[in-house]
């Protein structure tokens, strides 16, 4: 059943698609396309859309092992509605969906066995049972000595299922990394200024808070009041679906291969703005050449 927000939201639109989506697949695909070992729990139905995800995964070089797909479930989805304002709305169709089925195969637990590092999705947290597997995920990898990222990805839409704050403090207080954008900060620091969120988030043992800004470009802050601003880079938006996603990844990837903050900033700021001039959520994904070639040639405001 589809949430409907506000009046009207469900009257007919001129649709484009379908397109392969979700925020986890488009966050792992750019991590493989730009030449990071990458791997997704998730759950498809046996249908088309499942197909489709699974196709540009498995093409893109993403382990999809742990990718469960359900024999009575469709393949969940979302549709989304720009506004004249340049605001979007998301009517997503997961509730009943595969995409509600996130539990602990051995699939899931090879995987986990394999990761130096888990990134952990908020809105992953309305699936009943995905918080047990990202706690014994969270727990394996670090005892490893791996690492942990989180992006909040908070839609509005998804709010009034699970206990998201209480989640989000549980990862916090285990993550390297946090990816917010806009009240996403505020939502998981609980605090309702930049400068305090940002301090509380550094105060739990975030070694590194990258905020996105989407047009106004990012800024980065770590421990011993470090902060780096990157402008964002000039280009014409056509969707800006993804260009989060796409950012987290750049930069994690980034990070990961050895990069600093700032040259991953950069690459991030790249990968998030190349993103929104393609219609599609992963259609605007980048490999390191294109982030180079886009780099070398467009200005920042
Ligand atoms: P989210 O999708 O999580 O809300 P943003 O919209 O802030 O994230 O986009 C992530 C990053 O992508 C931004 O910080 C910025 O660097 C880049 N970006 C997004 N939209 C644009 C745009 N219109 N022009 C240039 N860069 C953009």
């Amino acid at each position: 059943m589809a949430t409907t927000i506000g009046s009207g939201f469900l009257e007919a639109q001129p649709l484009t698609g379908p397109y392969p989506s979700g925020a986890p697949a488009i966050f792992i695909d750019q991590v493989a396309r730009l030449g990071g070992k990458a791997g997704i729990v998730a759950s498809v139905g046996n249908d088309d859309f499942g197909q489709l995800n699974l196709d540009r995964l498995r093409r893109d070089g993403v382990d999809v092992s742990a990718v469960s797909v359900s024999g009575d479930l469709p393949t969940g989805s979302a549709f989304v509605r720009y506004r004249a304002d340049g605001g979007r709305d998301f009517v997503f169709n997961i509730k009943h969906s595969a995409a509600g089925r996130i539990e602990m195969t051995p699939a899931v637990e090879d995987l986990i066995k394999a990761a130096g590092h888990i990134h952990v999705m908020g809105s992953a947290f309305v699936i009943p049972g995905a918080a047990d597997v990202i706690e014994a995920a969270i727990h394996a990898v670090r005892s490893r000595g791996g690492s942990v990222s989180l992006d909040p990805n908070v839609r509005k839409e998804l709010l009034d299922s699970g206990n998201i704050s209480q989640h989000f403090s549980s990862v916090l207080k285990v993550a390297d990394l946090v990816l917010p954008s806009g009240e996403e900060l505020f939502a998981a620091a609980g605090q309702s200024d930049e400068p305090s969120a940002v301090a509380s988030l550094l105060d739990m043992g975030v070694s590194e808070v990258v905020l996105k800004r989407g047009r106004d470009g990012a800024s980065f802050f770590g421990r011993d009041d470090t902060r780096i601003d990157c402008k964002a880079f000039v280009v014409e938006e056509v969707d800006p679906t993804g260009a989060g996603d796409c950012f987290g990844a750049a930069y994690l990837t980034s990070r990961r291969f050895g990069l600093s903050p700032e040259e991953s900033l950069l690459r991030a700021s790249a990968a998030g703005a190349r993103n929104v001039t393609r219609q599609g959520p992963m259609e605007g994904l980048s490999t390191p050449s294109e982030l180079a070639a886009f780099i070398a040639a467009t200005p920042r405001r």
